[in-house]
């Protein structure tokens, strides 16, 4: 595992599009097994986030293999406005059923961003249809991440995507995040919140609440903000501020979602916070394929059944294998309680990484619930200070754990404007001796690199 292999070729695929030329070679994977994926020459990383949080079942699952091939041999494909099909009226019964009463309609697509746009374009439709055809504002959170596509975007907080492709997006309003660990002065994380809860107020009111549309947000944060949690009274306080305006509540549970956080929405944390509308993708699937839905409550989707129809849908929506695929996860998920692993080891995780901060000054922060965890990295612990920027964190230590066989997604975002953290998020199937070795080896490669800012002189 050399990381200073390069090549001038990165090759024709995907690589193409997103390295330099002369980066770093990335190990090519040959299969996966559980937690573990393992590479052409045979090296072996524990897969510590589920690559982008999304292998929740880890790798070459059995049972999901069996329902693949299964669903291979009858039917993968047919348009969903010419057939129906059993495994997406399987697939949409079991998600309404672990999501519960108001959300328990599926909307099924092939991702997380094309969930998002279908949330945005199913709230402004049911809007037009109930007679408020003003509203068409959705405010975001600033940071924040909704997707790559340009209404996904639009509505996302990243000052860098902004710089580049906000020429190309109407602009909506957006208020900070209740982010809570570099607080402004004179707070707490609590008031803080709560300050925040009252910009989203102050913005519906700036903007004209007969104009506002939605709020979007992700309950717990994802890679912008490192699995932020904040107070439960923000999330109260937000349900309440959209109910008085009128204003549709957007969960983005792309990352949350699935059982993650020890709950099978993050939303379930909140009770009297549900919100009218929630996405969700990634460990939907598992990563077994493309697929993500939006989720609304039965009464939202007759009024725009009963008007004509939800004028929006792509070729890939409730595609056969794809909801067999769901189907068969859900059904796993539960079977194997894996909403209570997630629970279990999620506190296992923090208790290990809380240790790991004891002893390893680059740990700043823990964050998150559940297996949504996130580890802010910092160059001093008492005043919280980041590691200089130009360091670039994230892709450093990402670096070096592959070579210690962790895989780890830590992808920075806003330019690093708030920080930089590593996603720690693996598979839901997890037991307490994994958890041991990744914190064992995480804890090797946090050593490795603070090592290497002493030799710099940065720490
Ligand atoms: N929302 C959130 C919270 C996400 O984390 C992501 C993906 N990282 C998306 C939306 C977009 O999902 P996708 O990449 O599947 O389009």
């Amino acid at each position: 595992m050399d990381d200073a292999r390069s090549s001038p070729e990165i090759g024709l695929g995907l690589q193409a599009f997103t390295r330099p030329p002369g980066a770093p070679v990335l190990p090519r994977i040959a299969r996966g097994d559980g937690i573990w994926l393992i590479d052409t020459d045979g090296n072996h990383y524990l897969d510590a986030s589920s690559g982008p949080v999304a292998s929740n079942l880890g790798h070459g699952h059995p049972r999901i293999l069996a329902a693949m091939e299964a669903q291979a041999r009858q039917a993968v494909f047919a348009y969903p406005s010419q057939f129906e099909s059993a495994a997406n009226l399987e697939f949409a019964e079991r998600l309404g059923r672990l999501a519960g009463p108001g959300l328990d309609r599926a909307f099924i697509v092939s991702g997380g961003s094309e969930a998002v746009e279908s949330a945005i374009k199913f709230a402004r439709q049911h809007a037009v249809i109930a007679g408020q055809a003003s509203r068409w504002k959705v405010i975001g959170r600033q940071p924040g991440y909704h997707g790559n596509t340009l209404g996904a975007l639009a509505v996302s907080g990243d000052e860098h995507a902004h710089e580049i492709f906000g020429a190309m997006m109407r602009a909506v309003p957006r208020v900070p995040a209740p982010l809570s660990y570099r607080l402004p002065p004179n707070h707490t994380v609590e008031s803080h919140a709560r300050a925040c809860a009252a910009a989203l107020e102050e913005a519906i009111l700036r903007e004209g609440p007969e104009t506002v549309l939605a709020f979007i947000m992700e309950p717990v944060g994802g890679l912008a903000t490192g699995a932020l949690v904040a107070p439960a009274s923000y999330y109260e306080a937000v349900r309440q501020i959209c109910t008085r305006h009128g204003v549709k509540l957007i969960f983005d549970e792309v990352m949350s979602g699935a059982g993650r956080t020890g709950r099978f929405l993050a939303a379930d944390h909140w009770p009297a916070a549900r919100p009218d509308i929630a996405v969700v993708a990634k460990g939907l699937s598992a990563g077994y394929a493309p697929l993500g839905a939006m989720l609304a409550s039965a009464e939202m989707v007759r009024m725009v059944a009963e008007a004509g129809g939800f004028m929006h849908g792509f070729t890939y929506n409730a595609h056969v294998m794809g909801c067999a695929i769901g189907a068969a996860v859900l059904r796993e998920v539960e079977e194997a309680d894996l909403i209570g692993n997630a629970a279990r080891m999620g506190a296992l995780l923090r208790q290990r990484l809380e240790a790991l901060a004891m002893r390893n000054p680059l740990v700043g922060d823990i964050r998150g619930l559940g297996l949504l965890l996130a580890l802010e990295l910092v160059s001093d612990q008492h005043s919280r200070a980041m590691i200089p920027l130009q360091k670039v964190a994230p892709a450093r230590v990402q670096q070096i754990a592959m070579r210690h066989g962790l895989a780890l997604y830590c992808r920075r975002t806003s330019r690093g404007a708030y920080g930089d953290w590593l996603m720690l998020s693996p598979p839901l199937i997890i037991t307490a001796d994994e958890v041991d070795i990744l914190a064992g080896r995480l804890g090797a490669v946090l050593d490795e690199y603070a090592a290497e800012l002493r030799l710099e002189g940065v720490l």
